[in-house]
């Protein structure tokens, strides 16, 4: 057999939580939270379950968590997307990003995707048979340089993919970064993946700039978001995608004969959840709280601590701490130390090295504190 991904193996994430398991390492690399959502939550989908909600819902979703879905995004950015013909309910965010890929790209077409980054991206445009077109973030900063996104559009480029908040690098676009990149493809027929899984863990008064506020960037756009991330329950693979009317009908294309729907239950919870309250209002200060305590506890530390604006990651420097690369170093954390971190390099296609690690910290303080007893003996 010939494989479709020949430079693919393992992901990343499955590899670090097998071996932080194996070791009873605290694991702070594959990034999920080890403590529970609401209680109302899973209440809220057993009650589904009990009223019969249990046979497939409508393709495009169960019609009370689209409508939702829209009453937020009007709420937050101002902007009015049809429950009916511009939402979708997908099985998590890693779905809706393949989905509005193989909708959109042929064979040949480039996308530009803007490294590190998640590591899904590269291997979805090669399932379409297109081109990924890798340009840097800022060194040291990640911030993105238009001038390269600039020099990187061709012909044949079909869309770019944006993350912020960001996975690695907990950076956070800026509205004029935003509007930068809305003048950028202005003149082109360009289309956006906006990848905004972490649009609620913006930390220190900052607001998250969703391309919803853009008009120029939310008419190219499939504005991702992901349930996992928002209310802590990243096993029930729940995500969405909002995107004008004719994108949404070429998602919905591939999306019925992808995964046809995603179940029901799950998402009656989630319509219910959200109807009675706006749980994710709380989610900054909650994160925050976690970003403090987890960088306050490394401080003095021989780990250089990179700055953490969004998301639930914290970046460190490891230079002045080990030779290795980063891919040995989180072998050893984990195998010696008893702590799992990513190395930046999995979220790079050439494995670019710049001795960085990730550390998630979705985690119980405790765990934090655990984590923290061990790095501070570095
Ligand atoms: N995009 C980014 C940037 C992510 O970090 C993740 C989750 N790790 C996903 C997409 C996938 O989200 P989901 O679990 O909803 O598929
Ligand atoms: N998004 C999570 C991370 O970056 C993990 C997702 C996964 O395991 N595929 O750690």
């Amino acid at each position: 057999l010939t494989s479709r991904l020949p430079q693919v193996g393992t992901t990343i994430f499955s590899v670090m939580s097998a071996l932080a398991a194996e070791h009873g390492a605290v694991n702070l690399g594959q990034g999920f939270p080890d403590f529970d959502c609401d209680p109302r939550l899973p209440d809220a989908v057993t009650a589904a379950m009990g009223a019969g909600h249990n046979q497939y819902p409508p393709m495009p979703g169960v019609p009370a968590l689209r409508e939702a879905v829209a009453s937020k995004i009007e709420a937050l950015h101002a902007r009015q997307y049809s429950a009916a013909t511009e939402i979708t309910i997908t099985a998590g965010a890693t779905q809706a990003i393949l989905t509005a890929i193989l909708a959109t790209v042929h064979p040949g077409d480039e996308v530009i995707v803007l490294e590190p980054c998640y590591d899904s991206y590269v291997p979805n445009v090669e399932l379409a048979g297109g081109v990924a077109v890798r340009v840097p973030l800022t060194p040291g900063s990640f911030r993105p340089d238009f001038d390269k996104i600039g020099a990187a559009i061709t012909p044949r480029t079909r869309a770019i993919i944006v993350n912020s908040p960001h996975n690695p690098s907990a950076t956070v676009w800026s509205a004029e970064e935003m509007q930068q990149l809305q003048d950028l493809l202005a003149p082109t027929d360009i289309l956006l993946i906006s990848d905004e899984v972490y649009e609620h863990m913006v930390f220190d008064g900052a607001e998250h700039q969703s391309a919803a506020r853009f008009p120029g960037l939310a008419a190219r756009a499939f504005i991702v978001s992901s349930f996992g991330k928002t209310f802590h329950v990243t096993g029930w693979k729940v995500g969405t995608v909002a995107a004008p009317a004719a994108l949404t009908a070429e998602f919905r294309k591939v999306h019925q004969f992808n995964v046809f729907t995603v179940n029901t239950p799950m998402q009656h919870g989630l319509a219910a959840y959200l109807q009675d309250s706006a749980p994710y209002l709380q989610l900054p200060a909650f994160y925050q709280a976690k970003r403090d305590l987890f960088r306050q506890g490394l401080e003095g530390s021989r780990l250089k601590l990179l700055p953490s604006a969004g998301s639930y990651f914290q970046c460190v420097d490891i230079a002045k701490v080990s030779d290795l690369s980063e891919a040995d170093f989180c072998q050893w954390l984990t195998r010696e130390l008893g702590v799992a971190a990513i190395p930046l390099s999995a979220f790079y296609r050439d494995g670019f090295d710049q001795r960085v690690v990730r550390f998630c910290f979705a985690k119980k303080d405790e765990t934090l504190r655990a984590a923290l007893e061990r790095l501070r003996r570095l």
